[in-house]
């Protein structure tokens, strides 16, 4: 086998255990650049690659590397390198003779489009100056989408495009967007960039064509450095607007022009929209955004306390985390809330005084507390499948999609994260489940059988 043949079996398996979307994003650009002895040299397109694959893949790909190379191979380093047209072909075994060094270039990221000086920054679609990385805090649910976020802003129109950013409302996509636009801003004060939501983009265009002024339209679309989209869920349905974003991104996108999108679902998820439209989204880079867990939320409202100027006890701000659980801008608003009552009464707060305060943003008690067990418990009973077998290893169809709707109910109910549900599951990687919970969002679009299945499953959840 020759190393080309390897790194084919690596991206075999791996692709086996990896949504799609994640398999493209980081390994469609990899391939073997060096073996030493027993050292293997992974060429990948930039550093944010390399970081992301040390972190989370290592283990899996060397494992595999040792599987198919007797155990020869030991050790994986990754180095930031472009694709050469003819990969390295030599065998994996050899000593020391000189191979033929392929052509390699040092990838340098791409500042042409940036340095052109415009007339226009971002005129009546501003960016919100708050909403930048420095304030952003990172837990497990959104690391991959700050990470992704970063490096579009530090290698704009680069390997990441489009940027496409999910999750439910109050988690942090737009401030995500915008903190992209800032930094981008703030290395380079003259690059255009365009912050948009998806409902003005559509009265835009309505009132383009109304008054006959699509040239003017297009001319602000087409012409800027960085587009950022919010919130595109909302062209649902709209074909006019659809086909126009169409060109938009196109026009953009071949000119390596960064696209930055958020929505509240994964492309595929989004009802009635173009399939051209769905395969662009997914080109790029998806990212979601969950729901943060108690100790990314404590941290977000120690940072919020900081930048009011508001310190508070450690046992309020527990207690506030543990009864504010929905998203972060309910978050923001019980500590707004709680601060405003104390400035106002010019007291200090304890937890006796802001108890009360917080009556409103306890959890609603419309729904039943449900629990992890008692879905899995419930979609076994559904199928009529042992639990063992339900959490076990087998990928037989008959198993494993009963396994991958408790996924999708972990997530979509009860808004885990997706390393919970892994673990929840016998310990499966949380890349498993983001595929999982992306597969039957997926089906559900189409299948009514399925929708029908989740209505009865979640009866018995929630009236047994
Ligand atoms: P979305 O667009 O997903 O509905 P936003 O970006 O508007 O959510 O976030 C809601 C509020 O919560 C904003 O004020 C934002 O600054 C804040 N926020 C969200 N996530 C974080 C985070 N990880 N760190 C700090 N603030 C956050
Ligand atoms: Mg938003």
């Amino acid at each position: 086998m020759n190393t080309n043949e390897l790194w084919q079996v690596v991206l075999g398996e791996l692709e086996l255990s990896l949504s799609k979307a994640n398999f493209t994003t980081w390994f469609k650009q990899t391939f073997i650049s060096e073996i030493d002895r027993s050292t293997i040299i992974i060429g990948v397109p930039n550093m944010f690659t390399k970081a992301w694959l040390e972190k989370k893949y290592s283990r899996e790909i060397i494992k595999t590397l040792q599987d198919h190379s007797n155990g020869v191979l030991k050790q994986i380093l990754y180095r930031v390198e472009m694709k050469p047209t003819n990969p390295l072909d030599i065998p994996i075994v050899r000593e020391s003779e000189p191979v033929q060094e392929p052509q390699r270039f040092q990838s340098t990221p791409s500042a042409s489009g940036y340095q052109e000086p415009q007339e226009v920054r971002t005129g009546e679609f501003s960016l919100n100056g708050k909403y930048c990385f420095g304030t952003f805090i990172v837990g497990k649910q959104n690391e991959l989408a700050h990470a992704a976020a970063q490096a579009v802003a530090s290698q704009p129109g680069g390997v990441y495009n489009p940027l496409f950013l999910y999750g439910g409302v109050g988690l942090g996509k737009t401030h995500l967007l915008q903190a992209v636009g800032n930094e981008l801003l703030r290395k380079n004060g003259n690059t255009r960039i365009l912050y948009i939501t998806c409902e003005r983009f559509t009265n835009d265009f309505i009132g383009a064509l109304r008054s006959g002024r699509m040239n003017e339209f297009k001319n602000r679309y087409r012409t800027v450095d960085v587009l950022l989209v919010d919130d595109i869920q909302f062209i649902t349905g709209k074909e006019g607007t659809q086909e126009e974003f169409f060109h938009t991104f196109n026009q953009l996108y071949q000119n390596n022009k960064q696209i930055v999108i958020s929505s509240d679902r994964p492309p595929k998820a989004i009802p009635a929209l173009e399939n051209r439209l769905v395969s662009r989204f997914e080109c790029g880079m998806l990212a979601d955004v969950g729901s943060p867990d108690f100790e990314t939320r404590v941290a977000i409202l120690e940072s919020k306390c900081k930048e009011k100027c508001y310190p508070m006890d450690r046992d309020i701000l527990h207690h506030v985390a543990t009864t504010v659980q929905v998203n972060v801008r309910e978050l923001e608003g019980a500590l707004n809330k709680i601060i405003a009552f104390h400035q106002f009464k010019n007291t200090r707060p304890t937890l006796d005084s802001v108890k009360p305060i917080l009556t409103s943003f306890a959890p609603t008690n419309t729904k039943k507390n449900i629990t992890p067990k008692q879905v899995i418990h419930t979609v076994a009973g559904y199928y009529d499948i042992q639990i063992e077998d339900l959490l076990g290893k087998s990928r037989q169809k008959r198993l494993a999609f009963p396994r991958q709707v408790v996924m999708y109910i972990l997530r979509e109910e009860m808004k885990a994260s997706y390393p919970s549900i892994g673990t929840e599951l016998g310990g499966r990687d949380h890349t498993t489940a983001m595929h999982a919970y992306e597969k039957i969002c997926n089906c559900l679009n189409k299948d009514e059988k399925l929708q029908h299945d989740l209505e009865l499953i979640k009866q018995r959840l929630y009236t047994v």
